[in-house]
């Protein structure tokens, strides 16, 4: 897909004010793929006045009109599926096959769940002699990170629509293509001029001043621990309704009776996905101290075969920012069994896959989010010490449990401070709520959960 040199704002593509522009560079030779602008404070104050304006006239929408809107949207990305697969390749690196399945294949069904939530939610009830109206928050500027670049957009665009507010979106600098892609998508799905509006920009720029502005009535944040901290003090200040998606370090807990092989075979995919670039990846396996032997065993296996599978990390800050993990893992007394911080390859922003043993809980690699393809193997003495060690971090956004017995399974989840557990491998599902217990974040997104973080209630006594 061609770069447009302007911002989608009003329902056209317009210059910025300014002139900056960002490079899109591909992960996998380095090349520049894209020019776009790099929008500034001026830019994001009319693409808000854009989306205020809009804001009334869609709010008052039927919720039945809002329904075919997001319908038509689901069909042109369904259509566009391809050509999405292509440019998340492009500008993350992600395989295209990947690429395929997951960075297209998942926000085409987000898309379509809010295209149905939209006509069969309850906008309205009953409680005792009030009438509860559920209406839009308002105005929602959404902030996206590059890692799953499409799917992050959708999971805060479609519920926004769905509930009837209007939006103003500043992607990540790393993957703006596919939000231009997404922002066409929105152009020929015929939504009305201004419900939603892209601005691409600098996070400490366009987001920044996107955060601060007075028209903003709620601001959805995915990405970091230390941007979504500061993210929440300036709306709490301005007293703004906020979401933060943010980070993790999810434990992969096997307890003695699962099938050890299938779920040290899962636990390495999860981790190696996307080059470890994914914010509920489960990036502890806790084994038992009986079977950590035949545990490491297997990861090691596994994590080579992932060799040349794995695309690059995003970029080169990411690639250091990972490595750097990696030594510090190595001077921290912990065995490492595959991979490594050395590059596999001269061009290009690639880690190797790295699984580390001996590890424990108050390790750095232990504690601290990586986003690269890095596991980390802890050993635990009996399953108290297992959700002693589940839950020790400030985190709690992923997770999963292996038993034999799923009962055993599900009464241990139960125990654990983190808001999705997969049982014996469960699959994915994008209408269950997600987000964080403790520091990885604020508020739920996807399915009806995540519609309800764009609503605010009205009560009529009589
Ligand atoms: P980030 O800086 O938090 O980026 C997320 C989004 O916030 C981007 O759109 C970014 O713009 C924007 N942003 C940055 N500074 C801002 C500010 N002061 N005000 C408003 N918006 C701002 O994350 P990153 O630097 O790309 O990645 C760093 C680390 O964050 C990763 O290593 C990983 O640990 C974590 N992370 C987590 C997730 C997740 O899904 N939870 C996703 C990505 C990264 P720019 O693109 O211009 O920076
Ligand atoms: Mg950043």
């Amino acid at each position: 897909m061609k770069a447009h040199d302007a911002l989608y704002i009003d329902g056209a593509w317009r210059p910025a004010a300014g002139r900056d522009v960002i490079e899109v560079v591909n992960p996998v030779d380095e090349q520049v793929v894209g020019r776009v602008p790099a929008g500034t404070a001026p830019d994001v104050d009319t693409a808000v006045r854009a989306a205020r304006a809009a804001l009334s006239g869609w709010a008052a929408t039927a919720p039945a009109e809002r329904a075919a809107r997001l319908a038509a949207l689901r069909d042109v990305l369904t259509a566009r599926k391809e050509e999405i697969a292509e440019t998340v390749t492009a500008e993350l690196g992600a395989p295209l096959e990947f690429s395929r399945a997951v960075h297209a294949g998942l926000p085409v069904s987000v898309a379509g769940t809010y295209a149905e939530l939209a006509a069969t939610h309850v906008f309205e009830e009953r409680v005792g002699n009030s009438v509860v109206h559920h209406e839009p928050v308002g105005v929602v500027g959404a902030i996206t990170p590059w890692n799953y670049p499409l799917h992050q957009i959708v999971a805060k665009v479609a519920p926004a629509l769905a509930a009837g507010c209007t939006v103003v979106l500043k992607p990540a600098e790393n993957t703006p293509l596919v939000a231009q892609l997404f922002a066409e998508s929105v152009h020929e799905a015929g939504l009305p001029a201004g419900v939603f509006n892209l601005v691409t920009g600098l996070g400490p720029v366009a987001g920044q001043a996107l955060v601060e502005h007075p028209g903003v009535d709620l601001v959805s944040f995915t990405g970091s621990s230390a941007v979504g901290r500061r993210i929440g003090a300036v709306a709490g200040g301005a007293v703004k309704k906020v979401a933060l998606e943010l980070g993790g370090k999810s434990a992969n807990v096997i307890l003695p009776g699962a099938d050890l092989a299938r779920a040290v075979a899962v636990g390495v995919a999860n981790v190696m996905a996307n080059s470890g670039q994914t914010c509920s990846a489960w990036t502890r396996m806790l084994v038992h101290t009986d079977q950590y032997d035949e545990a490491v065993a297997l990861a090691t296996t596994a994590a080579a075969k992932y060799g040349d599978r794995i695309g690059p990390v995003v970029s080169a800050e990411q690639r250091a920012r990972v490595r750097g993990h990696i030594e510090r893992g190595t001077a921290e007394g912990a065995r490492l069994v595959a991979g490594g911080a050395d590059a596999p390859r001269e061009k290009g922003y690639f880690v190797r896959p790295t699984v580390f043993a001996d590890v424990t809980p108050e390790m750095s690699i232990a504690q601290e989010e990586i986003f690269g393809p890095v596991l980390t193997i802890l050993r635990y003495a009996d399953e108290e010490d297992a959700l002693r060690i589940a839950n020790g971090t400030v985190y709690g956004l992923a997770g999963a449990v292996w038993a034999g017995d799923e009962a055993q399974a599900v009464a241990f989840a139960r125990r654990m401070e983190t808001g999705q557990v997969d049982i014996n491998g469960g699959r994915f599902n994008p209408l269950a709520p997600f987000g964080g217990y403790k520091q990885s974040g604020v508020g739920r997104e996807l399915g009806a959960h995540g519609l309800s973080e764009y609503l605010q209630t009205k009560s009529l006594q009589f």
